[in-house]
């Protein structure tokens, strides 16, 4: 395989050139999304960074198993220890099962995944259908020293740990400073120390999801849930852990003392992280009001958004900026997006209906090397995409000049043009030619010849009314008179 794929190792702080473990198969777990709410864009973007990696390992040859968990169980309200499963509290307002509210948002959260064209992971594991591992991988820990019981309870012994092997690499933390930023236990508690972690905790009565284990019923905790899948479906050790930036700490951090003290290694080689999406400037969050959720945006149905983005044009604008870079939601960089999208989008059909032609400035094998060859580059450089797409928009300058005339091109390099495009584009960028956003378009025009009937009628003009129906009748448009004003659907009744 003649490829240097740099990628920017987080722990090591700096790109490496990646080299898989078991060439040509390619380990990769990916945190997926705790299932209690609508999903927004911050998925978005942490599904189509990796989405773009899985693609291109696989252009490349490598033969990758993806796993993306689905956490149902486990992660409470502040990300550590106390307050309430996020899933059962949304349970318990609306009077439903946990798992009910689990499958509802799973089920959202992979409608928005293949709007936007992610493909699916080969395995998609649940916390909840892997609680008998994750008790056997905290046995494992309290036998290794690193972790203790107490009252139904397990943590994990952070001290210890950081005696031996070190806390905090991957976040760049240190024990004294986190001592500092924690507040002292209030001797309720059943930790030793504030540092510690649940590995498994005890149930309160009231508690919605708990199962029997050797501690108690109980429930585990949220980051062993990843380290115990990641290492049942990829093994002790694998290739990449990826996952949003705010994963880094206490999650990730978690997820390698975990691994360490089970089984005395570290579990991921390359440790990426794609930064997150503002909102005109500011930080994403329920509580701040300016969260966006897929399908508000899709739909254009929120204050914030002043008209609906497809999914392709959400894909094109996170792809327009590196995953690394920090992104910054406003409409007018999703309506600059859409304008790219289309430009693009119209290249390639262009360039499928283009025709070799010897006549002109033939265009030289050189030219077409060279493009393929940058292109390559940008993706080689840490999934490099703005760059990327900069070099694919001057290839359509190339691509408009033959249509023109002014260049000739044989077959051959028309055909490894074409191939250039669509092999990144299509296979790699994961963008697709939109049809959704031509029936918006045809039903906004329908919306005003609607109106337009509608007044014809209220003025008895039966014949203009009559002639919208007929003709559109005969355009393949069937439209019916409804209570609550029109519906319409392309084909004729019968
Ligand atoms: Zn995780």
């Amino acid at each position: 395989m003649e490829h240097e794929l740099m990628i920017y190792n987080t722990l090591k702080r700096e790109k490496e050139r990646f080299i898989p473990l078991h060439s040509p198969f390619v380990g990769m777990y990916v945190c997926g999304p705790t299932v209690y709410g609508d999903a927004h864009l911050g998925h978005a973007r942490a599904a189509i960074t990796f989405d773009v990696l899985f693609r291109y390992l696989c252009y490349l040859g490598y033969k990758v198993r993806y796993v993306r968990n689905i956490t149902d169980v486990g992660h409470l309200v502040d990300d550590a220890d106390e307050g309430e499963d996020k899933i059962a509290r949304v349970a318990k307002t609306r009077q439903l099962e946990p798992m009910e509210i689990a499958r509802h948002y799973t089920i959202g959260y992979h409608k928005n995944m293949e709007q936007l064209n992610t493909l699916p992971p080969a395995i998609e594991p649940l916390a909840s259908g892997h609680i008998i591992e994750q008790q056997q991988f905290i046995k494992q820990i309290i036998a290794n020293g690193f972790a203790y019981e107490n009252d139904g309870n397990v943590y994990f012994d952070v001290k210890n740990y950081n005696r031996q092997h070190g806390y905090g690499k991957l976040s760049g933390r240190k024990i004294d400073e986190l001592e500092s930023n924690t507040r002292k236990l209030d001797g309720q508690e059943t930790k030793r120390d504030p540092l510690d972690f649940a590995l498994w905790k005890k149930a309160a009565p009231g508690h919605l999801m708990h199962w029997p284990s050797p501690w108690g019923e109980g429930f585990p905790g949220w980051h062993v849930e990843c380290s115990c899948m990641s290492q049942k479906y990829l093994g002790e050790t694998f290739d990449i852990h990826g996952g949003g930036l705010d994963l880094i700490f206490p999650h990730h951090e978690c997820e390698i003392a975990q691994s360490v003290a089970a089984n005395k290694q570290e579990a991921v080689r390359y440790w990426m992280h794609n930064n997150l999406i503002t909102v005109n400037g500011q930080k994403m969050g329920k509580s701040k009001g300016n969260f966006i959720t897929l399908d508000q945006l899709f739909s254009g149905e929120s204050d914030a958004l002043e008209q609906a983005y497809s999914p392709m044009t959400t894909r094109f604008f996170i792809l327009q900026a590196h995953y690394r870079s920090p992104l910054d939601f406003s409409n007018d960089a999703l309506k600059a997006a859409r304008k790219g999208y289309d430009r693009l989008l119209s290249a390639i059909v262009a360039l499928d209906k283009i025709a070799p032609s010897s006549t002109g400035n033939q265009v030289e094998d050189a030219e077409i090397e060279a493009l393929e060859q940058t292109c390559r580059e940008a993706l080689d450089d840490d999934l490099n995409t703005p760059v990327l797409l900069s070099r694919l928009f001057d290839g359509t300058h190339l691509i408009y000049n033959i249509m023109a005339g002014t260049r000739g091109i044989s077959p051959g390099n028309l055909a490894r043009l074409q191939q250039l495009y669509h092999g990144i584009v299509i296979d790699i960028l994961g963008l697709k030619q939109e049809t959704t956003s031509d029936t918006m378009l045809l039903g906004k025009v329908l919306d005003i010849l609607m109106e337009v009937r509608g007044k014809a009628r209220e003025g008895k003009d039966w014949a203009t009314s009559d002639r919208i129906r007929d003709e559109l009748k005969q355009a393949g448009i069937t439209i019916k008179d409804t209570k609550e004003g029109y519906e319409w659907h392309v084909g004729n009744d019968s």
